[in-house]
């Protein structure tokens, strides 16, 4: 089967040049190709002479998956799903937003960690997705006309559960001779892996750590996120977190989506507070999309809120995150699980 070259870095396409006989420099020509101008058939590239296009399309591939759906909502936001030639299938979605073009992408095919309100977790983890698959899910919705300026690494699957192939798409993302984004513009969400979150803060990456909080107490967050609760409590979590921002000086972000009844009284807020003054932190609160045959609600505007103010009377800097793509099976996991 052939090789998507996607799932190369920039030295090993250099090093596969060099194997085909072909001069460094065609890896410049080859990549700008690859990233920035998104090419999808070896054909466009019309400054390789055609044997060396070819070759290359005899050896590699530059695309996997195919879009088997794709749901475009009122406020533009756009889900794709991807089929794998194994059949699994992945979600990648497009948030446009004025100039900015955010892609959240998935980095596994379902998620093992369990969460007790996301479509994703329902049915376990089939596989990591390879860096290559990560990189396509931005790749669709890139152009040198239409760039993509951000990436969230917040669809389906636990980032640091695929550490690997994660950094490895992050590092050709945020490379010149890839798509050259600034690392601050790449957000990486996390359920609260310490030894994932202690291992990227050594990493030269100086991205968004946003961690899913979820929870401002240990007993909340084992019912609510039991696999990543049991690893490691609230204070250990936060330790971690904390050498990340003494490692990248970038601040960190708690996610925090509210439930209603489960986990927006005042006593919430006033400990998610609490934990918010530990370490430099902002807070996003997020609107929850109900998932087909899960109990959870989203708390109505009132209590939305009033836990927002009662968090920013007690100096926390809190941003409220409303749900985008409503209408098109927002919640990540939904649309495959639909589709399946
Ligand atoms: S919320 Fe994230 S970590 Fe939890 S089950 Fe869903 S995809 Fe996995």
């Amino acid at each position: 089967m052939s090789r998507c070259l996607l799932n190369l870095t920039p030295d090993q396409l250099r090093d596969a040049l060099v194997a085909m006989n072909e001069k460094p420099f065609r890896a410049k020509q080859l990549l700008q190709w690859i990233y920035p101008k998104a090419a999808s058939e070896f054909e466009e590239m019309s400054n390789l002479s055609k044997p060396l296009r070819e070759n290359l399309a005899s050896e590699f591939t530059l695309r996997s998956a195919t879009v088997v759906a794709e749901n475009v909502c009122a406020d533009n936001t756009c889900k794709l799903l991807l089929e794998f030639p194994d059949g699994e299938r992945v979600e990648t979605v497009l948030i446009p937003d004025g100039t900015r073009r955010t892609v959240c992408v998935s980095t596994q095919i379902g998620c093992a960690m369990g969460c007790a309100f996301c479509a994703s977790g329902l049915d376990g983890l089939a596989r990591n997705l390879t860096a290559g698959e990560i990189l396509e899910q931005v790749l669709r919705f890139h152009s040198l006309e239409t760039p993509v300026t951000n990436v969230v690494f917040m669809g389906s699957g636990e980032p640091l559960a695929n550490y690997d192939a994660t950094i490895q798409a992050i590092r050709i993302l945020i490379d010149p001779a890839g798509l050259n984004l600034s690392a601050r513009k790449i957000t990486l969400s996390t359920v609260g892996l310490v030894k994932g979150i202690r291992r990227l803060a050594e990493e030269d990456i100086p991205l968004t750590l946003a961690i899913s909080l979820h929870a401002p107490n240990d007993e909340l967050r084992r019912e609510l996120l039991p696999t990543a609760a049991n690893k490691a409590t609230i204070e250990e979590l936060l330790d971690a977190a904390q050498e990340f921002y003494d490692a990248r000086h970038r601040e960190i972000t708690l996610e925090y989506t509210l439930l209603d009844g489960v986990n927006d009284s005042n006593l919430h807020a006033d400990q998610l507070a609490n934990l918010a003054h530990q370490i430099r932190c902002n807070i996003n609160l997020l609107s929850y999309n109900p998932v087909e045959n899960l109990d959870f609600q989203c708390p109505n505007e009132v209590r939305f809120q009033a836990f927002a103010n009662r968090l920013s009377q007690r100096g926390v800097n809190v941003n409220i995150r409303t749900s985008r793509g409503s209408d098109a099976d927002a919640a990540c996991g939904q649309l495959r699980r639909r589709k399946a």
